[in-house]
């Protein structure tokens, strides 16, 4: 059985019971289906077919070592986001080549490390950035391989916390500023510019602004090989967005389709940096129940050991998770309101749920907290 399902009395995690792992282990406690990263990761390679394509697992949905070991196994290259996720990805057998180190502010003592490694592209968002890159490079007597985040001023339609691709927000260089960027290249000999990149944002569950993304890239690819600069591959950002509440989401199919459509005419290979369509559904927290108090006339309060220090998405942006005893009892529904033990009280992981009565003792699993617990 694959990933997490009901069985005679409790959830089980690819066919071994949630209870014997947690009374083994204790709480707070995250596992995870390595049945499911596997038939995840599977689905989106799979989904690209024949196209020439390289998924970089984003690190910084789940760094634990296991299961990046797991993802190098299977074959999966490398988005790192500090010099401690390229760090942690060489401990998990990534070479350097298969390591592209993204993000949007990239220490002085982190170029220092990262350039002389020879990463399969350092992913520079500004002009500053670039500067810095070619610095060290040069002092090196080296060339670094560089791929230039573009902001495309897209609407990701996601959560605003997690969107990226708007001029307003942080990420990457603006097109036209990206485009003077592309003209002082040809004189810089120790840049090479292998990809352009684009990230619109996580938890996307449309692949139009996807697509219009990748589109933009494309253009710019054509662009550039009129220049003299033709790119090795295009880097078109993060994968798709997972259910966490039963929406329909498109398919690994319709993802790689959206992508493959807008830049097939580059014939150049396409890089995606998927994290939470890997490892989200892939995890569960679980948790124990600490108190139970009475909160309002007909909801409880339900303290569990688990909080926003184990994961922070519900109180940092309202993200919700389903959460359910691993043992129901049985009895009617009641309302609770699931918090965790921090003295903060945003520290809540489920609001006004209806759920089989609990007591103190009883495990709950937070479901679909395999990425950016
Ligand atoms: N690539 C970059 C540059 C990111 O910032 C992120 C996360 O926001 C990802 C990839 C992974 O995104 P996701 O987990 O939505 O696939």
């Amino acid at each position: 059985m694959i990933g997490f399902a009901r069985a005679a009395d409790d959830l089980v995690c690819d066919g071994v019971s949630l209870s014997a792992i947690a009374l083994a282990e204790g709480t707070p406690l995250y596992v995870y289906s390595a049945a499911m990263l596997r038939e995840r990761y599977q689905a989106i390679d799979r989904a690209f077919g024949s196209y020439p394509h390289a998924l970089h697992y984003a690190l910084k949905a789940n760094s634990t070592l296991a299961i990046a070991r797991l993802l190098r196994e299977l074959g999966s290259a490398a988005d790192a986001n500090s010099i401690w996720e390229i760090e942690l990805a060489r401990k998990a057998g990534f070479p350097a080549s298969a390591i592209v180190f993204t993000g949007v502010g990239k220490s002085a003592a982190e170029l220092e490390c990262a350039v002389p490694l020879g990463l399969k592209a350092i992913n520079v968002e500004s002009a500053g950035e670039l500067a810095r890159v070619e610095a060290i490079a040069e002092r090196l007597g080296r060339t670094s391989r560089v791929a230039i985040r573009i902001n495309p001023d897209i609407d990701a339609n996601s959560h605003p916390h997690i969107s990226t691709g708007l001029k307003v927000n942080k990420f990457g260089i603006p097109i036209d500023e990206a485009r003077a960027l592309f003209a002082t290249l040809g004189g810089r000999r120790a840049l090479k510019l292998v990809a352009i990149h684009v990230h619109v944002g996580s938890q996307i569950t449309t692949t139009e602004p996807l697509a219009r993304a990748a589109a933009r890239v494309a253009e710019l690819a054509e662009e550039l090989k009129a220049l003299g600069l033709p790119l090795e591959y295009l880097d078109l950002g993060g994968g798709l967005g997972i259910s966490y509440d039963g929406r329909v989401v498109p398919t690994a199919e319709e993802y790689a389709a959206a992508l493959v459509d807008a830049v097939r005419p580059t014939g150049l290979p396409i890089v995606v940096e998927p994290g939470r369509a890997i490892a989200g559904a892939a995890g569960a927290l679980v948790s124990r129940v600490i108190d139970i108090k009475p909160r309002t006339g007909d909801s409880d309060f339900a303290v569990l050991d688990a909080g926003m220090t184990e994961l922070l998405r519900p109180a940092l942006y309202g993200a919700y998770h389903a959460i359910e005893p691993l043992r129901p009892r049985t009895g009617r529904n009641k309302q609770y309101e699931l918090v965790g033990p921090v003295c903060e009280s945003s520290d809540i992981v489920g609001r006004d749920r209806r759920l089989p009565p609990l007591e103190v003792g009883d495990l709950v699993a937070i479901r679909d907290a395999g990425a950016y617990g």
